[in-house]
């Protein structure tokens, strides 16, 4: 295909900002999809995305469209919007000669919107700024209009309006696509160069690499070498989606579309990685991209421990699939054998804990989680602690911890509430901003540790649901942190420490310690719950002895029902564990650990 007719583009937005739905009316108004095979966010194939309405990963479509006689091949690379993928954004980014800026004409730019923005900035694609969603009764397509051109330079006119549910607008869109953005540029003749920006398992056909040729051609049945590692793959087979995948006679410049070389592991066919001609290699490779790094780390353990190996080949398969996903196995004295996992984020955790129940049939306890720590002993050793277990014993010189750059877009009423919240999460204020006259940009240094967790559910709370919110890692602090120990009559039960910063330490003491209290059944002797940061009791809760005799409930002789009563008493023992001599039932370790 010649680089001339070829337009690569991407959507970005902030979430449901509905870029899987202008996706698919592109889809239908190009014809790549018939009218009856149609169903609403076409492009997000995993059950988990249709379910939760977000993509989760990035998918490639080429589409043909018409402007002034010459036909063009549109090549749209669908993005994830949820700020535990931003990752996957660059790569997708980094494929694209420009960007499709959509924001809702109902709700203006929001965090992500301006995350994205910058990323794609970064990446030097042009930007068409697009306004959605104007059939809405609520949309206010002026003021926004105005809002967009004000942040990129621009006319407001030149803000397109659509909507992707009506389709209203959608084809001038694509023309604009075609007129705007700039068609790829590179050296036919040179050697092979093909980025990969995604590479996906497949049950039936193995990795699914997608790529974006820069240079030269790759063509079926050549020898292919991945320039990190050397390795040479066979090309069974070369293609574009439309939106299946359609094999062609080759790959050349400015191409996007997917390869597939018969290897089984997404690590051998690694994102960010240069693909090249065997035969004759290209010199350099392209500029990689970062490798995505866990940021929160959880325990995960059956329920059942025998389901142990079946957890290993589970997290194995899904690893096949999700490069950012990371573990090792550990074990637990409270819990037994399982893994610690790392993720990108909580809602990474959720997806990964969620498809490892449905679709591996586990029953899972997760720990939990936690951001990594690195600390510094007092004979200037440093460990990176990413389990509270890890944490040294003995005196420690300092604690440093992961920080975050957070921006948070909000309606000016609500400034108050914000800087209130973040006050209280460690939160340093670095800039404050008017987008219009009543919407605020605040830029705040926050430790990942406080914004990971609750901090978004408590900002839109706070703000009747209408502050968004985006962050990046940004470097690490020493902290005022500490290991919070929770111990069962003098036995340390090691799923329920956690490394906290000192004003909180307390509160959570008291929170695990009633929380347990209230979990553990009465023992016939009595059980302290303390806890107690090193030899320090911080808070203390005690659970009362009873004379646990089943058998005085039976009166009279009947010895086939004390019989059945100590039997039912031994199955009930199976579910314990002992911590000491502590029986604790499985279900209040599930409970303590679930969050409240
Ligand atoms: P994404 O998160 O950006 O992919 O957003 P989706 O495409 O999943 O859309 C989010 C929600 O907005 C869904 O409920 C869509 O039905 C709705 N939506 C998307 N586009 C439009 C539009 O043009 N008009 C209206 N009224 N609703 C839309
Ligand atoms: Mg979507």
């Amino acid at each position: 295909t010649d680089p001339a007719i070829i337009r690569n583009f991407c959507i970005i937005a902030h979430i449901d900002h509905g870029k899987s739905t202008l996706a698919d009316r592109m889809l239908q108004l190009t014809g790549v999809v018939e009218q009856r095979d149609m169903r609403a966010q076409y492009l997000d194939r995993m059950d988990i995305e249709r379910e939760r309405g977000i993509t989760i990963k990035s998918q490639a479509v080429r589409m043909p469209w018409e402007v002034d006689g010459t036909a063009y091949a549109l090549n749209m690379i669908d993005t994830p919007g949820h700020v535990d993928f931003t990752y996957e954004v660059s790569r997708s980014l980094a494929a694209c000669e420009g960007a499709v800026l959509l924001v809702d004409a109902a709700q203006g730019i929001e965090a992500q919107t301006l995350a994205n923005l910058y990323l794609a900035m970064e990446n030097d694609l042009t930007i068409i700024p697009v306004l959605n969603k104007i059939d809405l009764p609520a949309a206010q397509p002026e003021k926004y209009a105005a809002e967009l051109a004000n942040l990129i330079g621009g006319d407001p006119a030149d803000v397109l309006k659509v909507s992707g549910k009506t389709g209203e607008g959608v084809e001038s869109l694509l023309d604009k696509i075609v007129r705007d953005l700039p068609a790829p540029v590179g050296d036919a003749s040179a050697p092979a160069r093909a980025m990969i920006f995604d590479s996906v398992y497949d049950t039936y056909r193995g990795v699914v690499t997608y790529v974006r040729v820069v240079d030269g051609k790759l063509s079926p049945r050549e020898r292919i070498q991945m320039m990190s590692t050397k390795a040479s793959h066979e090309l069974l087979e070369i293609g574009v989606s439309s939106p299946e995948p359609t094999p062609t006679n080759g790959l050349g410049v400015g191409e996007v579309g997917y390869l597939i070389t018969g290897v089984k592991d997404v690590r051998q066919s690694k994102v960010g990685d240069t693909i090249t001609n065997l035969a004759r290699p290209a010199a350099e490779s392209l500029a990689g991209y970062a490798d995505p790094k866990p940021m929160v780390f959880s325990g995960l353990y059956p329920i059942d421990g025998s389901d142990y190996p079946a957890l290993r080949e589970a997290l194995d398969k899904l690893k096949l699939n999700d490069a950012a996903l990371v573990y090792e196995p550990e074990t637990s004295a409270a819990l037994g054998f399982g893994f610690r996992v790392g993720f990108l984020g909580l809602l990474h955790l959720e997806i990964v804990r969620e498809r490892l129940e449905r679709e591996f049939n586990l029953d899972l306890i997760s720990t939990a989680p936690n951001v990594i720590y690195e600390v510094t002993t007092e004979d200037k050793k440093t460990v990176t602690v990413t389990n509270p277990s890890e944490f040294p014993t003995g005196k420690v010189l300092e604690v440093r911890e992961p920080m975050v750059s957070a921006t948070i877009l909000a309606p000016n009423e609500f400034v108050g509430a914000i800087m209130e919240l973040c006050q209280s999460r460690r939160g340093d204020m670095k800039a404050m901003d008017y987008l219009s006259e009543d919407r605020v940009e605040l830029r705040y240094r926050l430790p990942l540790a406080e914004i990971v967790f609750d901090f978004f559910d408590q900002l839109k709370s706070k703000t009747r649901g209408y502050a968004s919110l985006d962050w990046k890692a940004e470097g690490e602090q020493v902290a005022d942190l500490v290991k919070v120990d929770i111990l069962l009559q003098g036995e340390q039960v090691d799923a329920f420490s956690a490394i906290t910063h000192k004003d909180k330490a307390y509160s959570y003491g008291v929170m695990m310690t009633s929380k347990l209290r209230e979990l553990i059944p009465r023992q016939q002797f009595e059980v302290p719950i303390q806890a107690a940061i090193g030899s320090r009791i911080i808070a203390r809760e005690n659970i009362r002895a009873i004379r646990k005799d089943v058998l005085a409930k039976c009166y009279g002789g009947d010895i086939t029902r004390k019989r059945k009563l100590l039997e039912k008493q031994k199955e009930g023992k199976k579910r314990m564990k002992m911590v000491g001599r502590v029986e604790v039932p499985q279900e209040a370790f599930i409970a303590a650990l679930s969050s409240e």
